[in-house]
């Protein structure tokens, strides 16, 4: 066989020769819709890819950006990546000292970043010695009169001055592409990079049907930030089948999100549950129905299952609930049924899509005890995720010396994911907690997001978080904080009664703290640590 290397530019390549006239649709920073073509954005990533050797940025160095999902972010995508630069999202809804620190860990060459974060950018720039060209991702008429940033570039000078004579070189698909950093919720965020071969890998696996079933007929918009795990890699499964992209750039909430979904006629997505909170409320309140969305993976934290029915029932939207982290780019399980569960009744089969699934192919993985033995796969025992594959971290970025990879049952190579879950013996894998954020109450745990799923069931709550609150008895015992929906009444006692019948009865919480919103971290999930922090003090009844 022909040894063809898996680069990344193959799959802008193959985008722009076979669905050349498709359309990447994005909401721009500068409030307009912007519409091009894959045909396009390849011809601009090569043009890019020019403009950045010109600059003098060679093979390895990184391309840093801060940026939303759109078009130019994608062309950054594929121009640095495609000629052998690395491309480092940065999220920029982290700290600014955060911000810095995982810059120059990155030691980022270029900083490419959108007209809302120029203020944050003149700030940061003294701080960032190893950025040596700073690019304003707009057209010359945005570009500012004045700045304190140095020697600001302009996006659309540099790609429009290049001819586009550039051809994709070819070269070894281990090397790297991208990096992204974890989000650092334990000490500083750690570098995660992934090469070619990873990446091509990982996108021929997410478009498989018992992953996001994606193909040239969907329209696809991924609320999922490219800043986050590439946006779980959708900007690559997209070209890899051609389908249309429909990029909604900082305009997150219900009723933008909702007009773009129409009016593009998206038919697949995929985000964490809290971006759906939004849109379904918007829905909701304004008797919305979606004319074209038909399917959505959520993941990143567990996905309630109040929500899937909502989205199922009064909706017509398919949720498939995913699981994965960004040391595996992200995609591990997804939950799909397989023949055998045809004949089940609903409920049945509603319990096991509630899980986070099977793993696809690429992904092998096991539950080991705290000894590093291997747990049956009967559904019932739990035990620490660990798992390995073609696209799972061997070791974070700059600390190849210290692998964090574990040996189970004689077998080296495991990555420890943090997880604690059961799998049964089709090869579900449930989610049990975060093994930092279950409760520990006497010798038994207790599951946060067990306890979670059935307070999102109650009508009156719009989010709710467990986390573990000292008891002088037990060690610890579940605290539920809750934020309620607009105009709902419901009351303590009322909201432990839901409880009733519904888990045992000493799991049910002991004390439930109302708020006016909950924390979250930069990606979106409920911010446990910060939680904890908060009801240090809190005293249960
Ligand atoms: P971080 O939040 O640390 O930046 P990731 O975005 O990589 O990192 O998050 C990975 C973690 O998110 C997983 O280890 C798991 O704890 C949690 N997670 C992801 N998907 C799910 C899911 N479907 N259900 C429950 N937890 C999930």
């Amino acid at each position: 066989m022909m040894q063809m290397p898996l680069l990344i530019s193959s799959l802008v390549r193959h985008a722009a020769r076979h669905s050349g006239d498709t359309e990447i649709v994005s909401k721009r920073v500068e409030g307009d819709m912007h519409r091009t073509t894959w045909a396009e954005v390849e011809l601009r990533s090569r043009k890019l890819a020019q403009a950045l050797q010109r600059l003098g940025h060679r093979s390895g160095d990184r391309i840093a950006t801060m940026a939303w999902n759109g078009y130019r972010h994608l062309e950054i995508y594929y121009g640095s990546s495609g000629s052998q630069l690395i491309c480092h999202t940065i999220n920029p809804r982290l700290f600014p000292e955060q911000i810095a620190w995982i810059a120059n860990d990155a030691a980022d060459g270029a900083l490419f970043f959108e007209l809302n974060f120029l203020p944050l950018i003149e700030k940061l720039a003294a701080q960032l010695p190893t950025v040596k060209h700073f690019v304003l991702m707009t057209a010359r008429a945005h570009m500012p009169a004045q700045t304190a940033i140095p020697n600001l570039l302009c996006y659309e000078e540099l790609v429009e001055a290049e001819d586009g004579d550039y051809r994709w070189p070819s070269f070894d698909e281990n090397t790297a592409s991208s990096i992204c950093y974890t989000s650092g919720t334990t000490g500083n965020p750690k570098g995660a990079v992934y090469s070619h071969r990873s990446s091509v890998l990982h996108a021929y696996a997410a478009a498989l049907p018992d992953a996001m079933d994606c193909s040239a007929a969907d329209v696809v918009l991924p609320v999922v930030p490219m800043f986050h795990v590439n946006a779980w890699g959708l900007p690559y499964a997209a070209a890899l089948v051609g389908c249309k992209l429909v990029m909604p750039g900082p305009h997150l909430d219900g009723k933008s999100l909702y007009e773009l979904f129409e009016q593009e006629k998206v038919s697949f997505s995929a985000g964490v549950p809290t971006v759906w909170l939004g849109l379904l409320t918007y829905a909701k309140t304004n008797a919305l129905k979606f004319s074209t969305f038909k399917r959505t993976v959520i993941g990143g934290s567990a996905c309630p299952p109040a929500m899937m029915k909502t989205l199922q029932d009064d909706f017509g939207v398919e949720v498939i609930h995913a699981w994965g982290m960004t040391e595996l780019s992200p995609l591990g399980t997804l939950s799909k049924l397989k023949s055998k569960h045809a004949s089940l009744p609903r409920d049945a089969q509603q319990k096991l899509l509630e899980k986070q699934g099977r793993a696809i192919y690429g992904i092998d993985m096991a539950i080991i005890d705290d000894d590093g033995r291997a747990l049956p796969w009967d559904g019932a025992a739990s035990g620490n995720l660990v798992v390995r594959g073609p696209w799972v971290i061997a070791s974070y970025f700059g600390q190849s010396g210290q692998s964090p990879l574990l040996t189970v049952d004689g077998e080296p190579g495991w990555f420890p994911t943090g997880d604690v879950a059961t799998i049964d013996a089709d090869g579900f894998m449930q989610i049990t907690d975060r093994s930092k954020d279950v409760i520990k109450s006497g010798g038994e745990w207790i599951s946060s997001i067990d306890l979670e799923n059935i307070a999102m069931a109650h009508p009156a709550v719009h989010e709710a978080a467990v986390i573990a609150a000292r008891h002088p008895k037990w060690d610890e015992r579940p605290l539920l904080v809750v934020v309620k929906k607009p105009d709902a009444q419901v009351t303590r006692d009322e909201l432990l009664g839901f409880y009733e019948g519904r888990i045992a009865k000493w799991q049910i919480p002991d004390d439930v703290a109302f708020v006016a919103e909950l924390p979250h971290t930069a990606t979106g999930k409920i911010q446990k640590l910060k939680l904890r922090e908060q009801f240090k003090e809190h005293r249960l009844p």
